[in-house]
């Protein structure tokens, strides 16, 4: 496995490795303290590519609380034990000056889907996230990128902005990775003490409660009984829930025929901000996580 920490020597090690100009590669731009969601892309993207090339970079101008940044977690020795495990290729760990030789963000279509939900809730996120792939695609030109549906709003949002800057990749969502419980992995579950870490694991049980009886609600009666759930637990408190169509994330507002909709929340427990969010299809619910 080779490790970068030079953009510039980014494409040569790649070409070397190669060979060839036909060689597929495939690219997972993580932010570290990795775990098995990150694992799942890792591996999708070395099934489908001749190459497998991760990031490692923990973007500054996607965090909107600098304490979040702080604190968020790093473990880059255990982050590169874990890729070579998993016979990954090409680790790309840049430095930050390289990455943002100046601050300013390029001005990128998002097409507006990144004004909802964590958008709102966390103004210029998208800003930072779509910026920060759009320059890693530029350094590491692959053939296929990996997003995990977890975020899934971030996956529409990198869906529309490679289709309106024209970006020759192509991007591919992978299912949500749980724990035992139903918790969704995320680098910010080791933040959690043992008790809200406990607790955690209602969102996913309340969310695939919710699921499954949703034909006896209204789409805002579904969301006002989800928000009721989560807050009458001892330690969780929801920011938000919606229930967006899967393929524009517009707001559900009626229950149509044949519908791909999910229901995503933000929660907070503690002093951490947990996302998840699970899918609903009209008339035949289905969970296509995997645990
Ligand atoms: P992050 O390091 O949090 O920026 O995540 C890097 C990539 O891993 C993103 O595309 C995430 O959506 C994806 N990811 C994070 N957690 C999971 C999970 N539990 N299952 C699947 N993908 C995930």
């Amino acid at each position: 496995m080779e490790i970068i920490y030079n953009p510039g020597f980014l494409v040569e090690c790649i070409n070397k490795i190669t060979q060839e100009g036909s060689a597929k590669v495939g690219f997972v731009p993580t932010m570290g303290a990795l775990h098995n969601g990150h694992l799942s892309l890792a591996r999708k993207a070395r099934q489908e590519n001749d190459i497998c090339v991760v990031s490692v970079f923990v973007n500054p101008t996607q965090f909107n609380d600098k304490n979040d940044f702080k604190t968020y977690p790093r473990s880059v020795d255990n982050d590169l034990k874990m890729l070579q495990d998993e016979g990954v290729d090409v680790v790309f760990i840049p430095h930050e000056k390289n990455v943002y030789p100046t601050r300013k963000l390029h001005k990128l279509d998002l097409g507006g889907i990144d004004k909802t939900m964590e958008g709102e809730f966390r103004p210029g996120h998208f800003d930072g996230v779509a910026d920060v792939v759009y320059r890693l695609i530029n350094m590491v030109k692959p053939d296929r990128a990996y997003f995990g549906n977890k975020d899934f709003q971030q996956l529409k949002v990198i869906e529309t902005m490679v289709k309106n800057e024209n970006l020759d990749v192509e991007i591919i969502g992978v299912p949500i990775v749980r724990e035992p419980d139903g918790l969704a992995m995320s680098s910010r579950n080791q933040r959690l003490n043992r008790k809200e870490r406990k607790e955690a694991a209602s969102i996913y049980k309340i969310l695939k409660q919710a699921a499954d009886v949703y034909a006896s609600f209204s789409p805002d009666q579904l969301k006002s009984e989800i928000e009721r759930h989560l807050n009458n637990t001892n330690l969780l408190e929801c920011e938000y829930v919606e229930i967006v169509q899967e393929d524009d994330l517009k707001l559900v507002r009626k229950w149509k025929k044949g519908c791909k909709m999910r229901i995503c929340v933000a929660v907070w427990c503690g002093n951490v901000r947990l996302i998840d969010n699970y899918r609903i299809v009209t008339y035949k619910n289905y969970d296509d996580s995997i645990k």
